[in-house]
């Protein structure tokens, strides 16, 4: 227990990559400064999706500082993620922003301590601001009811337990890119944009962290997970 307490506070190797040092190594640090992997689509891809951009694919150390922050209550990672975060946001060009995290169920921000997202929101809107574009985070989302967890769940059952499990709330304050640590199947970006949508907001797209590429079924077949191509 005391070994978890200081490590908490002093954590004695890298949480991405575990060399001995400080919480976050040069160069995971430098993996969070990008460049952008860019427009991303899951495979497949949800109708009504926005344009999505990621920072990294999900594996490796960004997986690892991913969960280190939600999981473990790492929060010295909160403003090199944010960081990361807004390199993906400005995939959607440098414009005024209002950055809408995707929320999280109030046991599960209970039960971790804190609401990860909206601080990532937090975070990448100040690093957006720290390098002259308009910025700032906005809860415009608010869960409507419980929903099961998303993990083992195929495409089309995600699609139905999260359908119309959201909704916008807060005034229209001008283009919105909805934000999330890791993508998985869009699911939760979709739902979240339609109920944007429905209450008024204007939603450029959405950005993560992370985007996670399914195993494909035959390693001859193409990663499923690419970015979009040009005009495409
Ligand atoms: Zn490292």
């Amino acid at each position: 227990m005391l070994a978890v307490l200081l490590d908490l506070v002093l954590p004695r190797v890298c949480a991405g990559c575990a060399v001995p040092g400080p919480g976050l190594c040069l160069s995971c640090r430098a993996l969070l400064r990008g460049p952008a992997l860019g427009l991303v689509r899951p495979q497949p891809c949800p109708p009504g999706l926005p344009p999505l951009s990621a920072l990294l694919p999900y594996d490796g150390p960004v997986q690892r500082l991913l969960l280190a922050h939600k999981e473990k209550g790492r929060l010295q990672l909160t403003a090199p993620l944010g960081e990361g975060l807004a390199n993906a946001v400005l995939v959607h060009g440098q414009e005024a922003v209002v950055l809408c995290p995707v929320p999280s169920s109030p046991k599960a921000v209970r039960q971790r301590g804190h609401d990860h997202a909206m601080r990532l929101a937090r975070a990448a809107a100040g690093a957006l601001r720290s390098h002259g574009v308009e910025a700032q985070a906005a809860r415009l989302l608010a869960p409507t009811r419980s929903v099961a967890d998303q993990a083992g769940l195929s495409t089309r059952q995600r699609a139905a337990n999260l359908h119309a499990a959201l909704r916008g709330t807060g005034a229209v304050r001008g283009r919105v890119v909805v934000v999330d640590d890791v993508v998985t199947t869009g699911a939760t970006l979709v739902e979240a944009t339609r109920a944007l949508t429905a209450a008024g907001h204007v939603v450029a797209g959405a950005a993560v962290v992370a985007a996670t590429s399914r195993r494909p079924a035959s390693p001859r077949r193409a990663p499923p997970l690419l970015p979009a191509q040009e005009g495409g």
